[in-house]
């Protein structure tokens, strides 16, 4: 296939192109570097299976040659208020990104007669009330709340992409993607796992927002695009979970990382630091995943922090 991935400099979506390039297909990746970083493609230069594009994904999309399979990935995605890239210091963009964006890869499909496949999230569940997150749940989402630009854009976003399915007949996949992380993760971005594991080979203390009873469910990149590629590969057009299932609290989350890095520094609670809406909870149901795909991920969290911390210590300086 030649497919085109929007979002390709971005953390999921350069993992995505490699697997990809490494599957035998071609890539067209597309980005506009707000939240990406051509860092995570440099290693593609000169590889003739792929070819970029730099652009925005919500203006009008023109890709030369075929296009078999369209990915859209691109969107700020982090919650953290401080990260001049997450979504609270890029509310238009990322409404644009999960709306016009959505609607100009989708258009990209209709053209090509091409699949496509939209990268949704586990924030479509909002603050969940039914726990684990099953595909069915309709989600708890305050629509004027202030993570709202991301949840209302992407539940739009699978609206739409069902509409161009309904009506227009087009081969589309929906993954909602829990929380995942690895090598190419920004350590910027303010989530969890970059934060605490850039402080923890800092040798700093961790910070745990609130007091840490809050949950969540990490899943290693190569699980997750694993999952993607059997998703891409299926004939399924509802929305499928792809997330690990193990879910533990945020301080048991900040534990395990001190424990795997020997970071002897401790942890310490910033009560004011949780975001307004922050889900308490967070766990995926995957049954479909397991029924529909036959997946399920592999990678622990201790091994997966392992196998993250080479790209967090170059990037720090450290070894
Ligand atoms: N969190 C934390 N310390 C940090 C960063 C995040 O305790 O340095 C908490 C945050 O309040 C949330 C959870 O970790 O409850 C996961 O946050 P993240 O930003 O990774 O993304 P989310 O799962 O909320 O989308």
């Amino acid at each position: 296939m030649r497919v085109l991935i929007s979002g390709a400099a971005g953390f999921l979506g350069s993992n995505l192109c490699d697997r990809l390039l490494a599957e035998g297909h071609s890539v067209v990746g597309m980005d506009n570097f707000v939240t990406g970083s051509p860092d995570n493609l440099t290693h593609l230069a000169g590889n003739p299976n792929f070819f970029f594009i730099r652009q925005d994904v919500s203006n009008f999309i023109f890709v030369p040659g075929k296009v078999d399979a369209a990915l859209h990935f691109a969107s700020p995605a982090s919650p953290n208020a401080e990260s001049p890239k997450g979504y609270f210091n890029l509310p238009i963009q990322t409404m644009k990104a999960g709306a016009l964006g959505t609607h100009n890869m989708l258009g990209v499909a209709r053209s090509h007669q091409a699949k496509f496949l939209l990268a949704s999230t586990s924030e479509i569940y909002g603050d969940p009330q039914v726990h684990p997150q099953v595909e069915t749940y309709f989600g708890n989402v305050d629509p004027v709340g202030p993570r709202a630009v991301y949840d209302e854009a992407k539940r739009f976003a699978e609206s739409l992409t069902m509409a161009y399915h309904r009506y227009h007949g087009i081969d589309t996949r929906i993954v909602r993607i829990f929380n995942t992380y690895g090598p190419r993760m920004s350590l910027e971005d303010g989530r969890a796992l970059p934060n605490m594991l850039k402080q923890a080979l800092l040798r700093q203390p961790l910070t745990v927002y609130g007091d840490g009873s809050q949950t969540r469910s990490f899943c290693y990149v190569d699980d997750l695009v694993d999952g993607i590629i059997k998703l891409l590969y299926s004939d399924e057009h509802l929305p499928v979970n792809i997330g690990n299932p193990v879910e533990m609290s945020i301080l048991d989350f900040a534990k395990t990382i001190n424990r795997t890095t020997n970071n002897p520094a401790g942890i310490v609670f910033l009560a004011g630091q949780r975001a307004v809406r922050d889900p308490q909870v967070r766990q995926p149901d995957i049954t479909r995943a397991r029924t529909l795909l036959n997946w399920e991920p592999k990678i622990d969290l201790e091994e997966g922090i392992r196998r993250t911390m080479p790209y967090f210590q170059q990037k720090l300086g450290i070894r």
